[in-house]
């Protein structure tokens, strides 16, 4: 027997064959944070982002108690409260810019403002930013009127109020590197908030490595069929990165990676992360950026080339979204909190809880990851080098077939090239980096190396 062909018995060994996934190793205080996830907090959270009357970009921003500068101002001061446990590492700001008349949906120019904490990492020498966001805007059915109320209770109450208990929960803890929390306006007019921070974040060279989006993250029963699905979230991630030079696409035609955008690795690092921390909630891939011909405040983000997904719920109740709070033919319009189903936005809060933590604690990712393609054989050899940063304990492999949405193998190994019994013509590979808690970086596609 050649020794490398021990060798890869002896990494066998080491296979994780969970459904899904690559991390073995169970880290307790994650646990813990998810068991701090409360549902009541989330309903109070809704209720008083309700409690503003309206949440209109363009509303009222004097009043103490309603419109949108009342709720900025309430989400900056709970933000202060949670940057107390933080030994001051949490600080919060009302990030305001000037947006000009659209013709559209900004009929003046006007003052918006996103609500922004920033919770700094341990190693400062560690640059990788993950930023959170919900939108903090209503509307009613007139995406113009910003007088009427426009309770948007789960359109956008639920993103904001999840990432609000996250930012609460995660003030508490000490990450390796910086996680931004953000309650964005003019999502409705055209999103606008999260296009200022995504160019902010590009034009200040911020090393986002994550961008994750909660918009409509509540309701578990859609209108119309009636269908209730309280097991199940979307997570939607772009196919071909919307930045992709000629060189790159060149790499994905040759290498067939057209479901291997980082956006993806992410949306599958979700799934696998959920599938680990989270009873009875299940990550379903949409394999599109959003929505059909919809867009979000990830998608900004992906426009200047960030990894950046959405969580959006399994059913969407159209009798909500986006309706004036009426009643016609008895039949009850408007986003109220009655229709919310908080167990199920739990969940959904446990999920992105489970992810953020994960990646805020994980090495660096691999750099130069490759796959050797002198020889032709029928074993795999991938290679890649040490990044600096945080220690690393290992890397794992990961393998699926062509035609899998998600990893089905893990191999752990704990130097820099694994020599794999696994044809790169029948499977595809990504690497990570993890620490001996499991913390896993986002997975890292070969490319070829002659
Ligand atoms: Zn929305």
């Amino acid at each position: 027997m050649k020794p490398t062909y021990i060798l890869n018995f002896l990494m066998l060994l080491f296979t994780v064959s969970t459904a899904v996934g690559q991390i073995s190793v169970d880290d307790p205080e994650i646990r813990k944070m998810i068991s701090e996830v409360k549902s009541e907090n989330l309903e109070a959270t809704v209720k008083k982002l309700v409690s503003f009357g309206t949440r209109h970009t363009l509303s009222d921003t004097k009043s103490a108690t309603r419109g949108i500068g009342a709720a900025q101002r309430w989400v900056k001061s709970e933000f202060d409260n949670y940057a107390l446990a933080s030994n001051g590492r949490m600080t919060s700001e009302i990030d305001f810019f000037t947006i000009k008349a659209d013709g559209k949906r900004i009929k003046n120019d006007s003052q918006l403002g996103n609500v922004m904490a920033t919770l700094k990492g341990t190693d400062v020498t560690d640059d990788r930013v993950i930023i959170i966001s919900g939108h903090l805007d209503s509307r009613a059915t007139d995406v113009l009127d910003a007088i009427i109320d426009a309770p948007g209770a789960n359109d956008d109450g639920s993103g904001v109020a999840a990432m609000m208990e996250l930012a609460r929960i995660m003030s508490k803890r000490e990450f390796t590197f910086t996680i931004v929390f953000v309650a964005v306006v003019g999502e409705e007019q055209g999103l606008y908030g999260a296009k200022y921070l995504a160019d902010k974040a590009k034009e200040q060279q911020w090393n986002v490595i994550a961008m994750i989006n909660n918009d409509m993250i509540g309701n578990s029963l859609s209108s119309g069929t009636q269908l209730r699905d309280n097991r199940q979230v979307r997570v939607f991630s772009e196919t071909i990165p919307y930045l992709e030079t000629e060189a790159e696409a060149k790499i994905r035609k040759s290498t067939n990676r057209d479901n291997d955008s980082p956006s993806r690795q992410l949306a599958r690092y979700i799934k696998t992360v959920t599938n680990q921390y989270v009873e009875q909630l299940d990550i379903k891939l949409v394999y599109r950026n959003d929505r059909f011909l919809r867009g979000g405040d990830h998608t900004p983000f992906s426009q200047n080339g960030f990894t950046a997904i959405r969580f959006c719920e399994m059913n969407e109740n159209y009798d909500q979204q986006h309706q004036t709070v009426r009643k016609e033919k008895n039949i009850q319009y408007g986003d109220l909190p009655e229709f919310m189903d908080f167990e199920y936005m739990k969940k959904v809060t446990c999920s992105n809880l489970a992810t953020l933590s994960n990646l805020a604690w994980s090495p660096k990712a691999p750099k130069n990851v490759g796959i050797e393609v002198k020889d032709l054989t029928n074993f795999s050899t991938l290679v890649w080098d040490k990044p600096e940063g945080k220690p690393v304990y290992g890397y794992t492999v990961l393998i699926r077939e062509t035609s899998s949405p998600i990893w089905e193998k893990a191999i752990f190994v704990k130097n820099t090239k694994a020599e794999i019994p696994y044809s790169k013509d029948n499977y595809f590979f990504a690497v990570q980096s993890v620490d001996e808690l499991g913390h896993a970086s986002l997975p890292v596609f070969p490319i070829p190396i002659r």
